[in-house]
């Protein structure tokens, strides 16, 4: 497919050359990388995004899942002109009303998140969730699961993608560092469990209670791979039981496995929870929220600006938890995302119908085909998996035939079906059973090259 490739996207090729001498690798983000080039991105319009070289992509990539009403949507797109039109990009660095109207929106959906903060990334929500499990427990390790993505830095950049040969015993991973230049600096590194694995798990968190603080976990691996019920009832139980808090990163669970996340669909409550993609409607956004007594641990009034009347001295305790930034709870975003919660609320059920339908006939083809294939995953995301086996973890993935499915990926950008090659897939609103029928028949073209029939 390379061929190929090269000869349909001359533009994106040689722009990428000329990235190179701005951006390291021509690139701003690594995750937008892969070989032979990336595909170089102008437009979106629904569930379509068009390449440099004019050719039309069905979308499944979505920003790594965060559009998931498409692009551009009008009802989206009328909620940010309406606010932007009232006063511009709308940055006080003061409190605005809509914090409150959006964040009660928030608390109705995930009844976990009793208090809830406002950050700019993912990344951002869950340091910070792991500050505040840390100034809760008065703890300082986190145990994280092998595989599970949390964010670019400090505890969480471990074991997240680890050679299996580095990465030690199934039943008792070993942190490997994801990325140079990474030193720690405030105590030891992150416990790494294995996910699905309950025995294990509570092995090796009994034997650091004291020293642990938070579990975070994502409920889903990759977004895609479920956590089975009896082993996140198990941790939710041992977490508990332990003194420790357990942080679900819902990041890309939340509004798309069901519209209150996860934790929605098993019916359990973590103590604190991440959000982000999807609330953020297409802009750089974060949420960390959970149990009241825990996140007053950020309350400027229980600690920093204190007023004595009698004296009128104002004071300045120090137990309070740093959390601040220039953007937080930007209103423009807020706007943004509080009409996607809204036009959730009437479409999702379309969204996960066409998922369905799309698993299931992909896998139907497989069938017919004759090759080994799993869809994974549950609501809005899945992930096309070549295994005969069942995939409960980060090792199980790394058995199956990621070389072939690489391949496929190649030869359907070719066709015009868009996903960064081996991630997830997720759908919006905007994809119909049109653009399933292009996907199937994409797919059917690409396997009837690979393995004949
Ligand atoms: N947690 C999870 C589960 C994620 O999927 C991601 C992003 N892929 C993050 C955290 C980090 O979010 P961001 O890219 O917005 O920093």
């Amino acid at each position: 497919p390379e061929h190929t490739y090269a000869e349909q996207t001359p533009r994106s090729k040689s722009w990428i050359e000329q990235a190179k001498k701005v951006m390291p690798g021509g690139i701003t983000a690594n995750i937008k990388h892969f070989a032979p080039y990336p595909i170089v991105m102008k437009k979106g319009c629904g569930a379509f995004i068009t390449d440099v070289d004019n050719h039309q992509y069905v979308d499944y990539l979505l920003a790594y899942g965060a559009l998931m009403l498409g692009h551009g949507h009008p009802e989206v797109k009328q909620a940010i002109d309406e606010m932007f039109a009232d006063s511009g990009t709308l940055l006080f660095g003061a409190p605005h009303p809509l914090e409150v109207t959006f964040g009660h929106e928030i608390q109705q959906l995930y009844p976990s998140m009793e208090r809830l903060r406002y950050t700019n990334s993912g990344t951002e929500a869950t340091l910070l969730a792991m500050r505040i499990a840390q100034a809760y427990t008065n703890k300082k390790r986190i145990a994280k699961f092998e595989g599970h993505y949390h964010g670019g830095y400090n505890d969480v950049l471990y074991s997240v993608s680890p050679t299996l040969s580095e990465a030690g015993p199934a039943d008792a991973p070993i942190p490997v560092k994801e990325s140079k230049g990474m030193h720690v600096t405030d105590g030891e590194e992150p416990l790494i469990l294995p996910f699905n694995n309950l025995t294990a798990c509570e092995r090796l968190l009994r034997a650091q209670q004291d020293s642990i603080a938070a579990v975070m976990i994502e409920p889903l691996q990759g977004g895609f791979i479920p956590a089975t019920d009896t082993f996140i009832a198990g941790l939710r139980e041992l977490t508990e039981e332990l003194g420790i808090v357990l942080i679900f990163d819902e990041v890309k669970t939340g509004f798309r496995i069901r519209l209150g996340g996860a934790q929605e669909w098993y019916g359990v409550s973590p103590d604190l929870t991440t959000l982000g993609k999807v609330i953020g409607a297409g802009f750089p956004f974060g949420i960390v929220g959970g149990r009241k007594d825990i996140m007053e641990v950020t309350s400027p009034t229980t600690g920093s600006d204190v007023f004595d009347q009698s004296q009128s001295t104002f004071s300045r305790a120090k137990d309070v938890v740093f959390h601040s930034g220039t953007y937080n709870g930007h209103p423009l975003i807020l706007a943004a995302g509080l009409k996607t919660v809204d036009v959730l609320k009437r479409d999702i059920k379309d969204v996960f119908a066409r998922t369905d339908m799309l698993k299931d006939e992909l896998e139907a083809l497989f069938v017919r085909k004759g090759v080994p294939m799993k869809a994974v995953g549950i609501g809005s995301i899945f992930s096309v998996v070549l295994t005969e086996e069942d995939i409960f973890n980060y090792r199980d993935l790394q058995a199956s035939d990621l070389q072939t499915r690489k391949l496929i990926d190649l030869h359907l950008l070719n066709e015009g079906i868009y996903t960064k090659p081996l991630n997830r897939y997720s759908l919006s609103t905007a994809h119909t059973e049109r653009e399933v029928e292009r996907t199937i028949s994409a797919y059917d073209r690409v396997l009837s090259r690979l393995f004949g029939g």
